[in-house]
């Protein structure tokens, strides 16, 4: 019997990617503090769907909007592990992300009453230690890699790489990596960042965007009679009234096709038994 599931999840930053890049002043501290207003939309908008949904949250962000984490519980989502200061691993030393991602944890388990069950790193960039850490953390699954689109897959650990040689694969442990792609990510389509290096244009139709992230739900039933599709979305970006509209729709159209929506926590249990089995 076929089983098409969909993850929506939300990376719950508020100003903490742009404090952790260094842009302090009012302006872009108030393009990541919208998105604590806009969580109570979205909250709405999935309490009206009935759709449960996990939201990966920094442990600034717990801190900082105590409030708005709250909704996020009492609305029945998981919350998932996003470091606590939203730096991404790859720039940090080993002791420097064990302790930004236990002090993560303690936040998350005074919020909710238990440590996270999955984790997504700051910006998608894991460090060569991440895996073990969050097997160490007792996590459950990943959700930061892109070799996989609709199955997951065993993460693995030590990976051997070196220029002018072929690849070899580490082994497998047994945490579940839920595959994510920036292209189901709202950040780049629509988000308009110009610094010294780049500019990124963002500002996209948000019809157009979420024509392709439908598209790329008919292509999983089309060719996997089971599967999992990740959308990653960020208040502060996908909370524009324009992107709601055209998030609404999508979730409708999802829903007259008989997607399944699951939490994160449980379609990587499910997967978890898929794999074992
Ligand atoms: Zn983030």
């Amino acid at each position: 019997m076929a089983r098409h599931i969909v993850c929506l999840t939300f990376d719950f930053d508020t100003e903490s990617g742009f404090i952790a890049r260094g842009w302090y002043s009012p302006t872009p501290l108030s393009r990541g503090e919208f998105g604590v207003m806009a969580s109570g939309r979205i909250l709405r908008t999935l309490k009206e769907r009935d759709i449960s949904s996990t939201w990966f949250v920094p442990g600034f962000t717990i801190e900082s909007h105590p409030a708005a984490c709250e909704a996020v519980v009492a609305g029945g989502h998981e919350v998932a592990h996003h470091s606590w200061a939203h730096v991404p691993p790859a720039q940090q030393s080993r002791d420097e992300e064990a302790e930004d991602m236990g002090r993560a944890n303690r936040a998350i388990e005074k919020l909710t009453g238990k440590k996270a069950r999955g984790y997504r790193s700051p910006s998608w960039d894991l460090s060569e230690n991440t895996i073990d850490l969050l097997i160490g953390e007792g996590m459950e699954y990943d959700s930061s890699l892109m070799g996989s689109d609709y199955l997951p897959a065993w993460a693995r650990r030590g990976d051997a790489v070196k220029l002018g040689e072929p690849i070899r694969y580490g082994e497998n442990t047994d945490l579940v990596e839920m595959p994510i792609t920036w292209s189901l990510d709202d950040f780049p389509h629509f988000e308009f960042v110009r610094t010294a290096e780049a500019t990124l244009p963002g500002l996209q139709s948000a019809r157009h965007v979420m024509d392709s992230w439908w598209d790329e739900f008919v292509y999983m039933q089309k060719t996997v009679e089971w599967g999992i599709l990740t959308y990653t979305m960020h208040p502060y970006v996908i909370g524009r009234g324009y992107r709601m509209l055209a998030l609404e729709g999508l979730l409708d159209r999802l829903a007259d096709a008989d997607a399944i929506f699951m939490t994160m926590e449980d379609a990587a249990r499910e997967a978890r038994r898929r794999l074992s089995g």
